[in-house]
């Protein structure tokens, strides 16, 4: 789960991470009463999940509350880069002599955690990693063993952070990798980390992603899932508890176990498709849980073709195909489907499925997961070209 700034930075605050005083603003009058508390000058800050928000302009300094009326004015309802804006933050506006890069990730590969550290902050660090990829400094950490206050300072050091800032971040480092990994983060981000003209270091900005499967030890997070910008498909999703992530093709994928439904997406992007989504219905799938998964597929208005890709350990081939047949007969489908069922009861599956008197438009079975991905691709061709035909009919 993604965070807003203000709620990264409130997260910060809770390890003890300087941020500026401020606080969220759904209206001009609320962004006032804002500034008013964090005393001016004051920042209007743009709160959307997306980067460059000073570049679009969703970023501005106001001295007293005549300027904070005009820019939150403006700023509330802007579009960024196709996210509008419904809320501003507003904190007491910093003196900056130098702006930082500091943020904590997981490099899966190295089994590690991730520390970047730069004093080239406050640009996209994606453009530093091009233009000058030695002004970052990359350093694993061990889980068990964390990072130590001396490390972050060798870190500090070897990034070229200016020797008066040295140990204000390094003490940043420490408790940013604390919020890191009690506050059980994908990503903890710092950009820029600032160092002001009076020597102290602090977080300008934040970007939190937190660790879904540790939401369990942390019901604070109730708030933050409050303010939550799924997608429509994946709301959906959400309420039949699938585990759904939107993608942007035109197959829709149906598979249970994540290691099936990601190599279910690869296979499809071999034979020349994409897939509209992941989705893992798990072990055990029932006539319910296939309904809903066919359910959120169907509400997606670009999907053409169906791929429903069934390896049956725990899971039945027959129970896979009374929950089709039965999901068949509750929601009417806008696409084919395409089925590979193999594993336990897969012969008992495909006969049921073989019996049921579904025609062959709505529904084929193949038996390998290759040829089944080449079917869904073909007929999700087939579908985008008819889709096209129709379009420019009714324009002609
Ligand atoms: P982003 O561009 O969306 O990542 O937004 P940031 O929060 O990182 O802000 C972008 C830039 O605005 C920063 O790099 C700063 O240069 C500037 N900025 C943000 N807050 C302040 C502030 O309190 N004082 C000053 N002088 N500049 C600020
Ligand atoms: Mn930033």
């Amino acid at each position: 789960m993604d965070l807003f700034e203000y709620q990264g930075k409130q997260y910060f605050a809770r390890y003890d991470i300087p941020v500026s005083p401020g606080d969220v603003a759904y209206t001009v009058d609320e962004a006032v009463a804002a500034a008013e508390m964090a005393g001016y000058p004051v920042v209007v800050k743009a709160q959307v999940q997306v980067g460059g928000r000073g570049k679009a302009g969703g970023i501005k300094l106001a001295d007293n509350a005549d300027e904070v009326r005009l820019h939150a004015g403006n700023i509330l309802g802007m579009d960024i880069k196709g996210h509008l804006v419904k809320r501003v933050w507003v904190e007491h506006a910093s003196d900056i002599s130098k702006e930082y890069y500091a943020s904590y990730s997981l490099d899966r590969g190295a089994k590690k955690h991730l520390l970047m550290l730069s004093a080239e902050g406050g640009v996209e660090i994606e453009a530093v990693a091009v233009s000058n990829p030695d002004a970052i400094v990359l350093l694993h950490i061990d889980p068990v063993d964390g990072i130590s206050l001396a490390t972050a300072r060798d870190a500090a050091v070897r990034a070229d952070i200016d020797a008066e800032a040295v140990d204000g971040v390094a003490e940043m480092l420490v408790k940013l990798y604390d919020c890191f990994t009690r506050g059980d983060c994908d990503l903890a981000e710092i950009n820029p980390l600032i160092l002001r003209p009076d020597g102290g270091v602090h977080a300008l900005d934040a970007k939190v992603s937190l660790d879904n499967n540790a939401a369990f030890r942390h019901p604070e997070w109730d708030e933050f899932r409050a303010t939550e910008e799924l997608d429509e498909r994946e709301q959906l999703a959400r309420t039949h508890d699938l585990q759904y992530i939107g993608l942007e093709g035109s197959v829709g994928i149906i598979a249970n176990g994540a290691g099936l439904a990601m190599s279910t997406l690869d296979v499809v992007n071999q034979v020349g498709g994409a897939a509209s989504n992941f989705l893992d219905i798990g072990g055990g799938a029932n006539a319910d849980m296939m309904t809903a998964a066919l359910e959120v597929i169907n509400s997606d208005q670009s999907v053409k073709s169906i791929f429903i890709n069934i390896f049956g350990g725990i899971t039945r081939g027959e129970e896979v195909a009374k929950g089709i047949v039965e999901a068949l007969r509750r929601v009417e489908l806008r696409a084919p489907i395409v089925i590979r069922l193999d594993g336990t009861n897969a012969e008992e599956g495909r006969s049921i499925l073989a019996n049921a008197g579904i025609p062959e438009s709505k529904l084929t079975s193949k038996p390998t997961m290759l040829e089944a991905a080449r079917a869904a691709v073909a007929l999700a061709k087939l579908g985008e070209a008819s889709a096209e035909l129709s379009t420019n009919e009714r324009s002609n």
